[in-house]
């Protein structure tokens, strides 16, 4: 009918004209090599959205000299750090000034919804970037109190040319979680963005290059892991990796680095986390969270509640209001503003989310509502949520990456705290009680990385992220994630003479 029309005309007006889809090396947009491409689906289409230069081991050398060059002799690692932070202030303009076209390129890119991008996402970039902007200037190092007639004091330099390898889910928050405190550091960079979502990252490149960052500090090359990505990690003259994306490619990455030349590395990977619901809570607003905690970005984010404890209690009513907020949760087209969940990012993790579902089924949990997909095209799923679930099921102890709850009843404090932890994942944890003394309880024994008291996905860029346990270690966000582009010089001298 006519409403509908009026709505995909809408939609059109959001979507935005690609411009950048080559290499960007040594500040230049440039064909891979080989000359080779690859495509770039849309999630919510299921077409071909763009074909994209595909880099490999060469187009990853051509990069890491630039990288190189501008580290060993460029003027950024050298610049004062306030003018690093200037420079980093220009691109967090930029980005502002760009916001509503960044989030309609990471919408057709990624189906992240359109208005969430634009007022969340966009915007936590230019705020993590001011942030490190701010930081630029002050990193200091330490007066020793050294045990002997020597004076000791040390220097925090730059780690070298660093490579980030980052995931599918928010390309554009990915990025600027490695890139920006890197910047700030001084280190020079190549980063290796998701084959499913190659494109914002270019015009990030773009917009670096008008603020003024200089030639050869960030360079991105596109291409497939197992090649670009690969390449990167075991490369001889790259002094870091920053890795964010599944357990299993990050072993990959260590092992590469073992094999090569022993670089540090930060993983960032994969998570199972809990979501503990107490009796005292308030059942509308603990399944507000839990269903945000679970749907948000249809499941896509390595953070999700997707074990949901909630306590005897409160179960049964738990499960009643979590159905009725299912039904009022809309699945659709990332560009309509009014809904709620938008399609998985390509066939392959629509496959993948199905196929939990169809595990939970036979495991013997029960399907409560969802578990199918819907739309005429695209990769959209229903929210989907299981109830009996067993701490040995696989969809209780594997990632599913989709909109998929899974729910399980507890009795006392301690049960909790036990099962929480039965997992090899430690990511995150979300507690939902008006006890102090259990929230300060449960949040000292969970082993997780990010706890959130009564929220969920409360992201900071002062607050340290990281994983424990096979979720990872090293952090993005916070000082600490400054520290992790650092070196660590100690330089001592005598105090007299010396006899030495
Ligand atoms: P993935 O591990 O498949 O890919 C991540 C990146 O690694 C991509 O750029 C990919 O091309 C590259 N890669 C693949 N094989 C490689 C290899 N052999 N060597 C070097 N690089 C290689 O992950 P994904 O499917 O893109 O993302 C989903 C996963 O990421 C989930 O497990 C999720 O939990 C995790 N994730 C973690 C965080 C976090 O901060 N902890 C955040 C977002 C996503």
């Amino acid at each position: 009918g006519s409403e509908t029309k009026g709505m995909l005309e809408i939609q059109k007006d959001k979507m935005t004209e690609i411009k950048f889809t080559k290499l960007f090396i040594n500040g230049e947009f440039v064909d891979a090599v080989s000359r080779k491409t690859f495509e770039t689906t849309e999630p919510r289409t299921g077409e071909v959205l763009a074909s994209v230069a595909e880099g490999d081991k060469e187009d990853i050398d051509l990069a890491v000299k630039a990288a190189r060059e501008a580290f060993d002799h460029g003027k950024w690692p050298r610049l004062p750090g306030s003018e690093r932070g200037r420079i980093m202030r220009r691109l967090a303009d930029l980005i502002d000034e760009h916001a509503e076209e960044l989030a309609a390129l990471e919408s057709m890119d990624a189906g992240r919804l359109f208005t969430l991008g634009k007022i969340i996402d966009i915007p936590a970039c230019s705020r993590n970037l001011r942030y490190f902007a701010g930081a630029a200037d002050k990193i200091h190092g330490l007066t020793l109190k050294m045990s002997r007639e020597l004076q000791g004091h040390t220097l925090k330099e730059p780690i070298g040319v660093v490579g980030h390898i980052i995931p599918w889910n928010f390309p554009s928050t990915m990025f600027f979680l490695k890139v920006s405190p890197a910047l700030a550091a001084g280190c020079t960079m190549v980063v290796k963005p998701a084959e499913q979502a190659p494109l914002t990252a270019l015009f990030y490149a773009h917009l670096a290059k008008q603020a003024g960052i200089p030639d050869g500090v960030l360079n991105v090359v596109n291409g497939f892991g197992s090649t670009a990505g690969a390449a990167l990690a075991s490369h001889m003259d790259v002094d870091k990796i920053s890795f964010t994306g599944s357990t299993e490619v990050g072993r990959l990455v260590m092992e590469a680095s073992a094999k090569s030349n022993l670089k540090p590395v930060t993983l960032e990977m994969g998570g199972k986390s809990p979501l503990i619901i107490f009796d005292d809570a308030d059942v509308n607003v603990a399944t507000e969270l839990a269903r945000m905690a679970v749907f948000y970005n249809k499941g896509e984010i390595c953070v999700a509640g997707s074990r949901v404890f909630v306590q005897e209690g409160i179960y049964d009513e738990f499960v009643r209001v979590s159905l009725e907020k299912a039904k009022s949760w809309k699945v659709g087209d990332p560009f309509d503003p009014t809904v709620n969940q938008g399609p998985q990012v390509d066939k392959v993790q629509f496959d993948r989310v199905l196929s939990y579902v169809e595990h939970g089924k036979r495991e013997g949990a029960t399907l409560l509502t969802g578990g199918k997909p819907c739309g005429e095209k695209g990769f959209y799923i229903e929210p989907t949520i299981f109830a009996d679930v067993k701490d040995d099921m696989i969809i209780a102890r594997e990632e599913i990456f989709g909109p998929v709850m899974s729910l399980m009843k507890f009795k006392t404090v301690e049960e909790a705290i036990e099962r929480a932890n039965k997992t090899r994942y430690g990511l995150a944890a979300g507690i939902v009680t008006k006890d102090l003394n259990t929230a300060n309880r449960v949040s000292r024994s969970v082993r997780a990385g990010t706890v959130w008291i009564n929220c969920y996905f409360a992201f900071d860029a002062d607050a340290p992220f990281g994983g424990y346990k096979m979720s990872g270690f090293g952090k993005d966000a916070g000082m600490a994630a400054l520290d992790g582009y650092l070196n660590t010089k100690a330089v001592i001298t005598p105090i007299f003479d010396s006899p030495w």
